[in-house]
């Protein structure tokens, strides 16, 4: 795998202030793959100076020339689509056909979708006697994790750069290599020197170093409510705009007039899904008791067949965490009808699909986000019932509703304290705003809400 040993600033590859390095393992053998440099607060100050600097020139570039730099970023982007997908496979594990459907893709039209609503978007409006422009809010932040490490860059930097912003990006240290071929991208898509620029770096180093930098205007993070919430506490205490995509525990609700089977198949396939590691997972599958056992049984049918078809956690880490939670369902109760704590496997970090019955919503597993390949059933009694049950946990990102007719999905949908629902399976929207309710986050990603987050407002009065 190819890996740089420097940080991409000011438009070119530069050597880091230290020598520290990050090795970056395959976590489906364990191998160490590449090594990438561990960049310190002296690196992440030279950036955010570089962005600095970049901002007043990219700022004021009219809409329809960043526009063009995006489209160029998403034709680097797909000529290196094979190689995003193999990469994304060697430092994550997923398996390749996934890596190229998913991982490559959808930040591809992430990416097409920014460069076209850059082109089309309004930056001024007219309100009565006023004109309202809405310009960029400045030097950009933004800290990504390891889950699908090429979507959540491009689905921060793309937007960033179409409202005018300047961006710092420190992603996950798992998967610093996908993050490295973007900046390559970025780099033949002649975006001006000090616009984009990169930063390895370990969490509590760089990642606390861009969160806490007074030159930074914006943080965009996304990764676990922990560091979340320590992040809006620094940025409140300057003063400074927010953005966070946190965590999940969906809901996915099946109503009486369902079709049992379609539901739970595909049910079973969103949760295992990259491993179970998806924020917007429906980790929790509520039922009727009436259908409850046939509910029962077909999940764990699905499940048993996915046991070679998907890949590692993402590290030991992650692998023992999930551990820990399988152990405590047991603990407590819930019976396991797939899957178990045991590795499946002597080498690389796997996990077994795994399925809970009789699992009630106070259960540390209905509760608590997993992050692994872990489904919960759950048992309600009426719709009411299911409604409580899916909105109670801190949590509400996604969900899912099916039901015979649309009309009575949208109904319950309607009732549910989350920021996205799948009506009878529903279909990945890259415009749909994407983003959390409670503390699944604060702001939202994708389309023109997206674009949005990246604006701040000002109004001349005449
Ligand atoms: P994490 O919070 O540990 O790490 C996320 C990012 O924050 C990484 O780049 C990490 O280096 C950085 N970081 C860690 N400590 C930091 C600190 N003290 N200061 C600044 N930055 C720091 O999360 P993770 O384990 O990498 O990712 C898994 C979590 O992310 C899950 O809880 C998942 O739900 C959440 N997630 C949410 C979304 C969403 O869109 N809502 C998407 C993906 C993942």
């Amino acid at each position: 795998m190819k890996a740089h040993d420097a940080l991409y600033i000011d438009g070119a590859w530069r050597p880091a202030g230290n020598g520290d390095v990050i090795e970056v393992v395959n976590p489906a053998d364990e191998q160490v793959i590449g090594k990438v440099p561990a960049g310190g607060a002296w690196d992440v100050d030279t950036a955010v100076r570089a962005a600095r600097a970049a901002l007043p020139g990219w700022a004021a570039t009219p809409p329809a020339e960043r526009a063009a730099r995006l489209a160029a970023l998403h034709r680097a982007l797909v000529e290196r689509k094979d190689e995003i997908a193999e990469t994304v496979t060697a430092e994550l594990g997923s398996p390749l056909k996934f890596s190229e459907a998913v991982h490559a893709a959808v930040p591809l039209a992430v990416a097409a979708s920014f460069a076209e609503l850059a082109a089309t978007h309004s930056f001024e409006e007219r309100v009565g006697n006023s004109t309202v422009l809405h310009e960029p809010i400045g030097v950009v932040g933004a800290i990504t994790p390891w889950n699908y490490p090429l979507h959540q860059i491009v689905a921060k930097v793309a937007p960033a750069l179409a409202a005018g912003c300047t961006i710092v990006l420190k992603p996950a240290e798992d998967t610093p290599l996908v993050a490295q071929l973007f900046a390559e991208a970025v780099h033949q898509a002649e975006l001006p020197a000090g616009v984009f620029n990169l930063v390895t770096g370990l969490g509590p180093v760089a990642g606390q170093a861009l969160a806490e930098h007074p030159g930074v205007d914006l943080v965009s993070f996304t990764g676990s409510t922990a560091i979340g919430r320590r992040i809006g506490a620094v940025a409140g205490a300057a003063v400074k705009k927010v953005a966070l995509e946190l965590g999940g525990k969906s809901a996915n609700v099946i109503l009486p007039s369902a079709d049992l089977a379609r539901a739970v198949n595909v049910g079973v396939a969103n949760v295992m899904s990259n491993s179970g590691q998806t924020c917007s997972a429906w980790t929790r599958m509520l039922v009727h008791r009436d259908r409850y056992a046939e509910a029962v049984e077909l999940a764990a049918t699905a499940a048993a067949k996915y046991g070679d078809r998907i890949g590692p956690v993402v590290s030991a880490k992650q692998q023992a965490r999930v551990r820990g939670y399988i152990e405590k369902g047991i603990a407590e109760g819930a019976r396991l009808v797939a899957g178990g704590p045991e590795a499946p496997r002597e080498r690389g970090y796997f996990v077994s699909p795994t399925v809970f019955a009789d699992v009630t919503p106070e259960m540390t597993i209905a509760q608590e986000e997993i992050f692994g390949p872990v489904l919960t059933i759950l048992r309600y009694e009426d719709e009411e019932d299911a409604l409580r049950i899916a909105n109670g946990t801190v949590y509400g990102l996604a969900g899912a509703v099916w039901a015979a007719e649309e009309a009575e999905a949208v109904a319950f949908a309607r009732r549910m304290d989350t920021g996205q629902v799948d009506i009878n399976g529903g279909r990945f929207n890259p415009l749909a705003p994407f983003g959390g309710y409670k503390q699944s986050g604060v702001g939202r990603e994708l389309g023109s809400h997206g674009l949005a987050e990246y604006l701040q407002t000002k109004s001349l009065q005449f």
